[in-house]
């Protein structure tokens, strides 16, 4: 199946009991047996729900995969894959990575015992150079998360098969249009569903998408005994939304490369983060592993300070200063200050991210209209 036609169809069915096109919203707790211990596979909604079965099986799908684990926030999810791991275990990251796993690592796991390692993975020979017979895990984010930067996930496969890890990859920002990372050798994709799966800005999920029949098993058996899992009516969003991701990141791509086209050429801007430029560093593996360039994107003004980056953010009449990210209206953020702002500042700088680096979520409304706003904002300083 093409995606087209997967987005819309793959793992969902009409409800068995109405035949109502649309997944219902299964707004229930329990589920009625007919005698002790005989049920239709449906016992208590923490463990089970119909909307959510559908979900998972549309996001495992979406990914070409075979299983799919949902939760009720992309950090809920990771929070879980992360229990497959006991004190002792040692985790390889990127280091150019979203700041919420960055804290949900340091200050969470490392207190039970896992040990990090925040690597430049942008050259995946590098993650060799860290790995110890404790390694169990290689965390890979791609496009990175505020500067776009670009890992190759073929060869981090072959890193973390030479090591005996576990590859798992956040997807968030590709999504599982322009990028499929279990086709690329990875166990485990995870999304932050809030961003451009869910496309609306109006509901929080996670999920976990594995081929591998014993980890999906340990990852269910996580999701009910942990508990972190989403209520109905967000799955019910999530359904709807994959519907027309496809429609979604095509209008995204064609309107980042105008809105990075456009920044590039105007003189106020000393750089433009953005992996569709052909003189991007990761322009060749990004080509390769991804269908489209996306529309996320970040830039520094020659003015590279927090008041002329505030000034702009506060300036824009379209763009809405807010974080998050994947929506179908456009975003405009200050890493620095808001999703970003629990990495410690020397940290921040030394891994390239500027104090004033601002970041675009290019949404799907007119990019003549996108471009004018970013204008006038950058011309307001
Ligand atoms: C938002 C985000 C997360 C966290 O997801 P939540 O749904 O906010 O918990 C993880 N990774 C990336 C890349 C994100 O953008």
């Amino acid at each position: 199946m093409k995606p087209a036609t997967k987005f819309i169809h793959a793992g969902v069915y009409p409800d068995p009991s109405t035949g109502a096109i649309m997944t219902p919203i299964y707004q229930t707790s329990t589920y009625v047996q007919d005698g002790p211990g005989r049920h239709k596979g449906y016992e208590y909604a923490r463990t089970q729900n119909p909307t959510r079965t559908q979900l998972q099986n549309a996001l495992a799908a979406a990914e070409n995969g075979k299983y799919g684990i949902s939760f009720g926030s992309g950090l809920a999810a990771t929070d879980t894959l992360l229990k497959l791991f006991k004190p002792g275990d040692e985790i390889i990251s990127t280091n150019d990575l979203y700041g919420g796993t960055y804290r949900l690592m340091r200050r969470i796991w490392e207190e039970y015992g896992l040990r990090f390692h925040f690597i430049d993975m942008t050259d995946a020979a590098n993650i060799g150079r860290h790995v110890t017979a404790a390694t169990k895990m290689i965390w890979v984010e791609t496009p990175t998360n505020p500067l776009i930067r670009i890992i190759d996930i073929e060869a981090c496969a072959a890193e973390a098969k030479k090591a005996g890890a576990l590859l798992v990859v956040d997807n968030t920002f590709a999504s599982p249009f322009l990028q499929n990372p279990l086709d690329l050798g990875a166990d485990i994709v995870m999304h932050s569903a809030t961003k451009y799966i869910g496309g609306h800005s109006d509901v929080v999920h996670g999920c976990l998408i594995t081929n591998n029949k014993e980890i999906a098993d340990q990852l269910y058996f996580l999701q009910n005994a942990c508990g972190a899992v989403p209520g109905p009516q967000d799955c019910f969003l999530l359904l709807r939304g994959l519907k027309t991701l496809h429609v979604r990141m095509q209008r995204h791509c064609e309107n980042g490369e105008k809105i990075a086209q456009f920044l590039r050429s105007h003189p106020m801007v000393a750089k433009v983060h953005w992996c569709g430029f052909t003189d991007h560093p990761g322009y060749a593996v990004a080509k390769e592993q991804m269908k489209g360039f996306g529309g996320m994107m970040s830039f520094e003004l020659k003015n590279d300070t927090v008041a002329a980056a505030e000034k702009v953010l506060s300036s824009t009449k379209i763009f809405a200063c807010a974080e998050s990210l994947g929506g179908v209206e456009s975003l405009i953020g200050h890493p620095a200050s808001m999703t970003h702002a629990s990495i410690p500042r020397e940290e921040r700088i030394a891994n390239g991210l500027a104090d004033g680096l601002i970041r675009l979520s290019v949404g799907i409304e007119d990019a003549d209209d996108l471009a004018d706003d970013l204008k006038q904002a950058i011309e307001s300083v």
